[in-house]
């Protein structure tokens, strides 16, 4: 490989990576450049919507990390309501046994209530019985009204200190018997106290239960509500997921439709003569007559060579290699190229001619090589008669000079 083949093989390389170079001068790149131009948008559009994407997949991913959370949340309240649930059923329970108790107790109390009147009424009974025998005692003693009267009524002093004896004997039983039965009504009635301060301490106890009870439901409606709005939040959060979802659908839609049209472009750039092979061989050189260069490939972005040389103006535009023409094109007013000429070489090779004045060929004509297609001019945008000549490989310009070989 000679060294000047190297450094045009190593400007080829460079002008692949860069984007279709299209020189000031020779403006539209014509029936490929409105698809290039097409790919473009699209590009734009895919890489608009793929950075759309992005934002719609973080929202999604922090959407489904604070969802997450939430339930987290939730379930950790739920845990909470069912803990307080059972802690208000052992209450209930422990509040039914000591209303039990209490039930038992004053059961007792009555009992022991019973058991006071039955002493009372004992007592009142003795006490009657006392009153009628001293009234008896007092009778037989003639009227007076004091025992000692009783006594000192008697006719003889041992009548007297009978009547003495037996008032003392009566009233010392007696006054044993209302004793024993104080006493134990006494008893009775301690118990019963006993029985009412255990009554009372149970009711405090019942009491306090009580209020934990409260305390506890309070706690769990507390709680309820807590847990309803964590369950609010995962729903609105999952809504808002949803919907996200619903955005990524449809940009993934939109993405979908871009890569068709941009893969039916590529198909259509493509499928140039991409079945036919390549068999040209080195192109000639496409003037008899010209040999001046006056700009090179890649020059301010120059998609071709520029050939020129005096008295360019209607000398013949040769065919630089056999093929088919492809584009025979008009003046058109649009178009940098002026009246200009495609001719497909096959395998991805074409070749372009133009600013010429006159065209000799029409599209689908077959040509051979150094075979005259056209005249040199000036059409287009152009400042004097030259060829502007471009080879291109799977649509991508590439330099002439590697083709035809100077
Ligand atoms: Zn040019």
């Amino acid at each position: 490989m000679s060294k000047r083949r190297r450094l045009l093989a190593g400007l080829l390389a460079l002008m692949l990576l860069l984007p279709l170079p299209v020189h000031a001068d020779e403006g539209d790149e014509l029936d490929n450049s409105a698809a290039q131009d097409r790919l473009a948008e699209l590009n734009n559009s895919y890489k608009e919507l793929e950075s759309q994407k992005e934002k719609v997949d973080s929202q999604i991913n922090s959407a489904r990390t604070e969802r997450k959370r939430q339930e987290i949340i939730s379930a950790e309240i739920d845990g909470q309501i069912n803990t307080t649930t059972k802690q208000i059923e052992l209450l209930t329970e422990r509040i039914g046994l000591l209303t039990q108790q209490i039930g038992q107790l004053n059961g007792s109390i009555a009992q022991k209530q019973l058991e006071m009147e039955a002493k009372q009424e004992e007592i009142e009974g003795t006490m009657e019985l006392f009153k009628k025998r001293m009234r008896a005692i007092y009778m037989s003693g003639g009227g007076n009204n004091t025992a000692i009267g009783m006594m000192l009524g008697a006719e003889s002093y041992s009548q007297m200190v009978i009547r003495a004896e037996v008032v003392g004997r009566v009233a010392k039983h007696d006054r044993e018997l209302l004793s024993k039965l104080d006493q134990d009504l006494k008893e009775l009635n301690e118990l019963k106290n006993g029985i009412e301060q255990d009554k009372q301490e149970i009711e405090q106890n019942k009491s306090a239960v009580e209020d934990d009870k409260t305390e506890m439901a309070v706690k769990k409606e507390e709680l309820d509500s807590q847990y309803q709005m964590a369950r609010d939040k995962v729903e609105d959060i999952a809504a808002q997921e949803q919907e996200y979802l619903a955005n990524k659908a449809e940009i993934q839609k939109k993405l979908n439709l871009l890569e068709a049209e941009m893969r039916a472009i590529y198909d259509e750039i493509n499928k140039e003569s991409v079945n036919v092979p390549y068999t040209g061989g080195t192109m000639r050189w496409p003037s008899p007559s010209l040999s001046q260069i006056t700009t090179q490939f890649g020059e301010g972005g120059h998609t071709g060579i520029d050939i020129t040389g005096s008295g360019a103006y209607g000398t013949p535009v040769l065919a630089a290699g056999d093929g088919v023409v492809k584009v025979a094109s008009v003046q058109n007013p649009d178009s940098g190229y002026g009246k200009y000429i495609i001719i497909d070489h096959g395998g991805g090779v074409q070749t372009l001619y133009a600013h010429c004045s006159l065209l000799g060929v029409s599209v689908g004509q077959s040509v051979s090589a150094g075979q005259q297609i056209a005249q040199v001019g000036s059409t287009g945008w152009s400042t004097g008669p030259h060829i502007h000549f471009e080879v291109r490989k799977n649509s991508q310009a590439v330099n002439p000079l590697a083709y035809v070989g100077g």
